[in-house]
Order: C-alpha cells, then sequence, then structure tokens
C-alpha cells in the first residue's frame, strides 16, 4: 500500500465548528495509526468569504488540540501549512489542461440569465442545473469571445451514465450523470472553486484517503469526473456522519456552542475535548468511553466510524471534561488552576494557600472555570450563593445552637489554626449536645454555603477567626 497521506482542508470562516475538529481528528488519528502524514491545507480560494483573523484562530485552535501537522511550505523556519490562494498558477496550467482536452469549456452567461434560468428551474420543480448553453461554442469562438467578455470555466459532465463514489463508511452510492450540473471550475476572477483547487491539490499531495464530513459526498461524482478526465489514480474516500442536537436537527449554534473556541474559553481541557469529540459517530467496539490520545490512535480505524448522524450530548462533555481534571496529575492541575485563580484576580499572596485553595476544588468541578464562582468564598467577603440544601442545614433549630456556642467559644480565642479550630468544636459539641453531622454540617454550610465544598480545616486555615465569625454571624441572621 502507498504511504498514507491525508489532509484537513479548512476553509477558514472565522470560528472552528466542532465537526471541523472531528474532521481534523479523524485524519490524524488515521494518519498516526498508519504512520502516516497529516496536512493541514487552507482551502481560502473564495476570496468573497476571507474573514480577518480566520486562519490565525483556525492554527491556533488546531495547536491547543494538539493536532500537529506534519509538512508544508516552510516560512520562517516552520512548516506549513498550505495555503491555496498561493497555488493559482497550479491551477491554471491544470485547467489549461482540460480546457484543452475537451473537459471542460468557458462560459460566459450573464449572472442575470442564470438567475432567471434557475429561478425557472425551481418553478418546475427541478433541480437547478446550467443548462449547457456554452457547452456548444465551439474552440474558436470560445477563445474570441474570451479577449474582452468575462467568462467562468465548467466542468464537461458526461450526458450519460453514472458515477459511483465506493466510499469506505457508506459503502457504493451512485449518482445519474444526467444530474450533475456542470460545475464552475474556475470563476470570473480567476480563481479556482473548492472542487477544482480541491481535487488538483488532492492529487499533486498524494493524498491517499479523503476523509471529510458527508455534506460533501454530493459533491465527490464531480470530483470523481474530474480524476477520471486528469488520467489520475482515486484516492480512498471516507465521509463522516452528520452532527445532531439532541432533538436530532442538524447541529446548529441555535441550541448550544458549536464553536471550539467556546469550550477553550470556557476552560473545557483539549484533552477531554478530544475524547468526546472522538466518541462522536466512532467507537472501539466495546463499550470504553475514556481514551487517552495515544490509544485513540492504537484503535481508530474508518471501518468502526457510524453512518448514522451523531448526537453532541453537552452533558457528556461536562462529565468527561469532570473527570480529565480529577485524573490530572496535581501538578498538571495546580499549573492549570492556578493560572486561571490569576486571571480572577484569586490570590492570597502565599503560594501554598493558593495550592490549597485550587487543590480543595479538583474533585469538584466541571471546567477550570468553575474555580471562578467556587472559589469566591476565599476572595469575597461573605457568601454570594448559598446552595439550597446548605440554607436547610443552616436555617435547623440544632444548627442555630452550634452557631450560638461556636461564636461563644470564638470570642475566647486569638487567633483559629486547625488545633484551635478541633478544640472549639469539641467544645460546642459538649455544650450544645449536638454531634455529628449535625454538629458538621451547619459549619460547613455556614462557611462555603455548599453542602460538598471544599474540606473545612483548609476553610478554617485560610478564613481566620474574623472571616468566621463574620459568616456565622451571617448563617444566625438568616433563621
Ligand atoms: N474546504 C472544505 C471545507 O471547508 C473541505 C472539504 C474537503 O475536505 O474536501 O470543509
Amino acid at each position: 500500500m502507498n504511504k498514507v497521506r491525508v489532509r484537513f482542508a479548512p476553509s477558514p470562516t472565522g470560528f472552528v465548528h466542532v465537526g471541523s475538529l472531528r474532521t481534523a481528528l479523524y485524519n490524524y488519528l488515521f494518519a498516526k495509526h498508519n504512520q502516516g502524514d497529516f496536512i493541514l491545507r487552507i482551502e481560502d480560494t473564495d476570496q468573497t468569504r476571507f474573514v480577518e483573523g480566520a486562519v490565525e484562530n483556525l492554527i491556533s485552535t488546531l495547536k491547543w488540540s494538539g493536532l500537529d501537522y506534519d509538512e508544508g511550505p516552510e516560512k520562517d523556519g516552520k512548516y506549513g501549512p498550505y495555503f491555496q490562494s498561493q497555488r493559482k498558477e497550479i491551477y491554471n496550467s491544470h485547467i489549461k489542461y482540460l480546457l484543452d482536452n475537451d473537459n471542460a469549456y468557458r462560459c460566459f452567461c450573464s449572472a442575470e440569465r442564470l438567475d432567471q434560468l434557475r429561478n425557472e428551474q425551481v418553478e418546475k420543480n427541478i433541480d437547478p442545473k446550467y443548462d449547457g448553453k456554452c457547452r456548444k461554442l465551439n474552440k474558436n469562438e470560445s477563445e474570441k469571445k474570451a479577449e474582452h467578455e468575462s467568462y467562468v470555466i465548467r466542468l464537461k459532465v458526461p450526458e450519460q451514465g453514472e458515477t459511483i463514489v465506493d466510499d469506505i463508511i457508506r459503502g457504493k452510492v451512485s449518482f445519474q450523470n444526467d444530474l450533475i450540473d456542470d460545475q464552475v471550475l474556475i470563476k470570473s476572477d480567476g480563481y479556482p472553486t473548492y472542487h477544482f483547487a480541491n481535487v488538483v491539490d488532492d492529487h499533486l499531495m498524494q493524498i491517499s484517503h479523503v476523509i471529510r464530513g458527508e455534506e460533501w459526498l454530493p459533491s465527490t461524482p464531480k470530483h470523481l469526473i474530474l480524476y477520471k478526465c486528469f488520467g489520475w489514480e482515486l484516492p480512498q474516500f471516507a465521509h463522516l456522519p452528520l452532527l445532531l442536537n439532541p432533538d436530532k436537527s442538524k447541529l446548529s449554534k441555535r441550541q448550544g456552542d458549536v464553536a471550539v473556541e467556546d469550550y477553550r474559553i470556557k476552560g473545557f481541557l483539549p484533552q477531554a475535548m478530544n475524547n468526546f469529540v472522538a466518541l462522536l459517530g466512532w467507537n472501539k467496539g466495546d463499550n470504553q468511553e475514556i481514551f487517552s490520545m495515544h490509544e485513540l490512535i492504537e484503535h481508530f480505524s474508518l471501518e468502526r466510524v457510524n453512518k448514522a448522524g451523531s448526537v453532541f450530548n453537552a452533558e457528556k462533555l461536562n462529565w468527561m471534561n469532570g473527570m480529565y481534571l480529577r485524573n490530572l496529575p496535581d501538578s498538571e492541575y495546580l499549573e492549570i488552576a492556578l493560572e486561571k485563580m490569576k486571571s480572577f484576580g484569586y490570590d492570597t499572596g502565599e503560594i501554598l494557600k493558593n495550592e490549597a485553595i485550587a487543590l480543595s476544588f479538583k474533585e469538584r468541578i466541571t471546567t477550570i472555570n468553575d474555580l471562578k464562582e467556587k472559589a469566591s468564598i476565599f476572595f469575597e467577603e461573605g457568601i454570594k450563593l448559598y446552595e439550597n440544601e446548605a440554607l436547610e442545614w443552616i436555617k435547623k433549630p440544632t444548627s442555630q445552637k452550634v452557631f450560638s456556642f461556636m461564636l461563644k467559644e470564638l470570642e475566647n480565642i486569638s487567633e483559629v489554626n486547625l488545633d484551635v479550630f478541633k478544640k472549639v468544636m469539641k467544645n460546642v459539641q459538649q455544650q450544645s449536645g449536638v454531634k455529628g453531622q449535625d454538629l458538621w454540617m451547619p459549619v460547613r454550610a455556614a462557611m462555603t454555603g455548599m453542602i460538598s465544598g471544599p474540606e473545612l480545616p483548609i476553610v478554617i486555615e485560610i478564613f481566620g477567626k474574623q472571616k468566621m465569625e463574620k459568616l456565622i454571624d451571617t448563617a444566625i441572621n438568616k433563621f
């Protein structure tokens, strides 16, 4: 078998859709599984869709995801990616070949004529398709007109027969040639369309497998016709299933975030995101859900990609991210958490205390950004939000009794540390007669506003006597 070479070929439209991340990831996994190459090719020949900063965003998103590409033209000592906008001459020489061999023709039809044609066809309920008017022009006529008229270049699609796409995921899919449009290959601005540049590049870059979203399947017969015109060997095709909202409609912004950047900003970990996205349409054949990148590379195969659409379940992503956070080694977790806390202005001035605070939430957060709200108890005067359950505990008569005794005990000491606190609680227990859960839960609720917040010893050490007194006071007043 030839060397496996695959490409991720996004058009930079401004943000990276999670579906695009999945395409990139599957290409990457397939390449690495087969010791092949993963190539990034920016498909930017549509000048009307240029978005400032889109390419930079795309590259930084891929970098965040850890999907490093293997090659590309060298610039400033770095590789790639390939940009189609820089390869115009290549497309020009290839279109010349098609024109010379009568596989393509210039079309001079005006936008108005094409609009009218389209409207008539829509009215008659026919799929819109170019009627071939300029197909009939002979070579001389066409060349003459080209000297002073603007034109596009179209593919001469065979009028009969069928084109069969042999897809690794979908099997054989056949298309009637007479229903295929004479696709524009070169636009009037001289730039190639997606279809043309894509096929020329896939061939020249020796792409062995074209792995892309299902939405490109209807374009594939046009691509196959192009390969045939050039006499090129076909790559293998694999069209990935659609991503769906939970209501089975096509995944859209309206029902939640679809940009990878949104998840990145929200504090999701790239390794959780990759794991989650890998399972959107692929499984190993058993129930395993947690995969390291290494394991994904080891097990990934296109044969195990589903045909059916895959539902994007945000709840599952949350769960997975929380799990990845919990499983991080403390040192790695702290690196991320402390930087985040710093960005929120959360700094006790003592590194050990900052670390203790961050670690106290490691088991209790879904994304690292949750630290903003959760850790706020350490950095704000009072507690912004009490959980309902915490309030219920606070309001119990036995709890109120505990609070009163605690305040009295605290009056007699100058500062609290863990040992002092233990003594205080022992005395409170003896005097109030309240013990066990009824003793500890209200204190936890009053101190943190949470039921399963950070451990009390950490809270006590960091809060100190004054803050404790104040919070107990507040808890008494909530009664
Ligand atoms: N430029 C196309 C896109 O934006 C690439 C499709 C393909 O992989 O062929 O998705």
